[in-house]
Parts: structure tokens; C-alpha cells; sequence
């Protein structure tokens, strides 16, 4: 029976006399050739799928485009310091720095007037953290590669961005517009040009997480 119901399956297939209409088919009703999309993302399926390679390294980390590029959904080592018996791995996240050990991770924000904030792990690292000496250490090596992320930023955006033109207008690096103060969207508070171009853009409230997206010119310049 399975036999005979083989045989039935192989008569139905429907059979082909001429081997080549897909080579005869007019150019225009052909499939289009299937490509792998560039950014990772295809719309015709996981198996277009191309992995992406790791940034390259560079001499200047910072300056390598393709590394802040992915910088947006990775951490990118910069460096691996040896600090008293702990290896520290400095990371760039989001233009964040990030120092890790066996122990603990320093985070350094982007925005100037945040400080760090240490966060300690279930492997305590306080011979490297209660000892003034290394401690400066660690804060230093994070305050240098922060000061390295400020003066890329400034030279993405251009010094215009921070110093008043003749008119002592101020220019804001996203949106192009000028003035002399502007408001942060997240408190409302409006402050002088120089003021937020002095915390490269962010809301100089401490309190306040605006980012550079959330300033605008103020509608009431002062
Ligand atoms: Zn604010």
C-alpha cells in the first residue's frame, strides 16, 4: 500500500517537457537577485543575516568611526590597565566610560557635571578601592578617558558650538539655532548659552538628566 502510494505521489508530480523556462522567462518577471543587507537587517529573512564585524582598533579608539558606530549598542575596549594586582578594562558606552575589575565598575557619564559612581560586585575589591592611592589611580584613568570623549565631541560639533559669535549668540550643536538662552525640555529651566555649552549641552542642573536633544532656544531670551 505505502508502496502504491509512492508510486501515485511520483505520478503526480507534474511533469516538466522543457527543462529551461526560468533561463526564458523575460527579464522583468524575474525574481530580483537577493542581496544581504548592509546594516545587519534584511527584509528577506534570518538567512540574509550577515554578521557584522568588530571594530576595528585604531591608534585613537575615539576616532574610529566604525567603533562609535557600534558604540551605540556595544561596550568598546579602549584600554586594559594594570592597576595594584587588578587588570582594569576601560569601556566606552554611549560616550560613557566604564572601568570594570574583579569587583566593582566605575562609571563615568558623558554629560561634565556628573561625577562617578562606583558600583561594588560579590567579589569585593577593597584593596584597590579603600587605598587612597589607587583609588586616585582609578579616578584618574576614568577622568582622562572622559576628558578624551569632551574633546572628541567638541571637535564632532565645532568650536562654534562653544564659544558666542559676534552678536553673543550661542549655537546649539543638534538643531543649528542660535541664541543667547535656552530651555531644557526635562525641567524647564532656561539657562544662559555658555552656561550649558560649559556642560556640552546637558542641562546644567545636576538634578536633571537633559541631554543636548532636550535643549532648545528660549522663547523668552532674557
Ligand atoms: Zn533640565
Amino acid at each position: 500500500m505505502l508502496h502504491a502510494r509512492a508510486v501515485d505521489g511520483l505520478q503526480k508530480r507534474p511533469f516538466r517537457a522543457d527543462p529551461s523556462p526560468k533561463t526564458s522567462r523575460p527579464a522583468e518577471t524575474r525574481p530580483r537577485e537577493r542581496k544581504p543587507a548592509q546594516g545587519g537587517y534584511c527584509p528577506h529573512g534570518p538567512h540574509h543575516f550577515r554578521r557584522q564585524k568588530p571594530p576595528s582598533r585604531d591608534k585613537n579608539p575615539l576616532d574610529n568611526q566604525a567603533a562609535r558606530r557600534e558604540g551605540s549598542a556595544v561596550n568598546i575596549t579602549l584600554d586594559t590597565v594594570k592597576i595594584g594586582t587588578y587588570a582594569v578594562r576601560v569601556l566606552c558606552q554611549l560616550d560613557d566610560i566604564l572601568l570594570q575589575a574583579n569587583g566593582f565598575t566605575m562609571k563615568f557619564p558623558e554629560r561634565p557635571n556628573w561625577t562617578y559612581r562606583l558600583k561594588r560586585d560579590s567579589r569585593p575589591a577593597a584593596v584597590l578601592l579603600d587605598n587612597p592611592e589607587t583609588r586616585k589611580q582609578l579616578e584618574d584613568l576614568g577622568e582622562h578617558w572622559r576628558s578624551r570623549i569632551h574633546a572628541r565631541i567638541r571637535k564632532d560639533w565645532g568650536e562654534r558650538c562653544f564659544a558666542p559669535d559676534e552678536n553673543g549668540h550661542w549655537r546649539h550643536p543638534l538643531f543649528k539655532a542660535s541664541g543667547t538662552r535656552f530651555s531644557c525640555m526635562h525641567c524647564g529651566q532656561a539657562f544662559p548659552g555658555a552656561e550649558l555649552a560649559a556642560n556640552l549641552w546637558h542641562c546644567p542642573d545636576p538634578k536633571c538628566d537633559g541631554s543636548p536633544i532636550d535643549i532648545t532656544p528660549s522663547e523668552h531670551p532674557a
